[in-house]
């Protein structure tokens, strides 16, 4: 977890969940330093010219892929519900998932598709890809990531049921050690309705076409 102290600077942000392009400097500085080190330890000279920003450019860019840590999913989702007696499927599917593996800091990407039965309420469907957006933009593994879009739905509209499927490669696994190029890693959690195997085949089939 970030510092609280260290936080990105969120004067524009008061309402927890805006996108953060404003980042406090104290903390880039202290970021700079580390990775200017990384590039000294890996036995590059980060006095050439093509790395001179490349300490600052990596904190920048390593804080923009962690924001989530500053964001609320649950605000995020209740500033958007709706009372609403629609009570069939809702699916949002082939949500573009950018993530960063916790055990070697290196990208896995694809896609979600989510699914919920209403209880009395909606939410506005662009929240859910910002929720997971939230979750994704931390470190993670791709089977936290699926538990926590799934809680955070259920614990927040109460619905009859959701459903989370993710499919993601992982560079950990292409660029390095096994380099199976093209394995697709698929997670999926469920929860009420989406438990019992017809609900369940009902979303598995609607997503499937899209299914790598
Ligand atoms: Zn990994």
């Amino acid at each position: 977890m970030i510092d609280k102290d260290h936080i990105p600077d969120r004067d524009d942000d008061i309402d927890g969940y805006t996108k953060i392009d404003r980042y406090n400097p104290q903390l880039i500085q202290n970021l700079s330093a580390h990775y200017l080190d990384v590039l000294k330890q890996i036995g590059e000279n980060p006095e050439r010219d093509g790395l001179l920003k490349t300490p600052e450019r990596i904190a920048k860019a390593m804080l923009y892929l962690t924001h989530g840590y500053d964001l609320d999913a649950k605000t995020i989702l209740s500033s958007a519900m709706f009372k609403e007696d629609y009570s069939q499927m809702v699916i949002v599917k082939d949500i573009e998932v950018y993530s960063m593996c916790e055990h070697h800091m290196l990208p896995f990407f694809g896609k979600a598709h989510i699914a919920y039965i209403p209880n009395g309420y909606v939410v506005g469907l662009s929240k859910i890809p910002r929720i997971v957006d939230v979750f994704a933009r931390r470190l993670q593994v791709q089977e936290r990531l699926t538990n926590e879009i799934r809680d955070c739905i259920q614990e927040t509209l109460n619905p009859v049921g959701v459903g989370v499927v993710i499919e993601c490669r992982h560079l950990c696994m292409s660029m390095r050690g096994v380099q199976k190029q093209n394995s697709v890693t698929t997670t999926s959690a469920f929860t009420g309705e989406f438990l019992k195997e017809k609900t369940r085949t009902e979303f598995l089939n609607l997503i499937s076409s899209k299914l790598s």
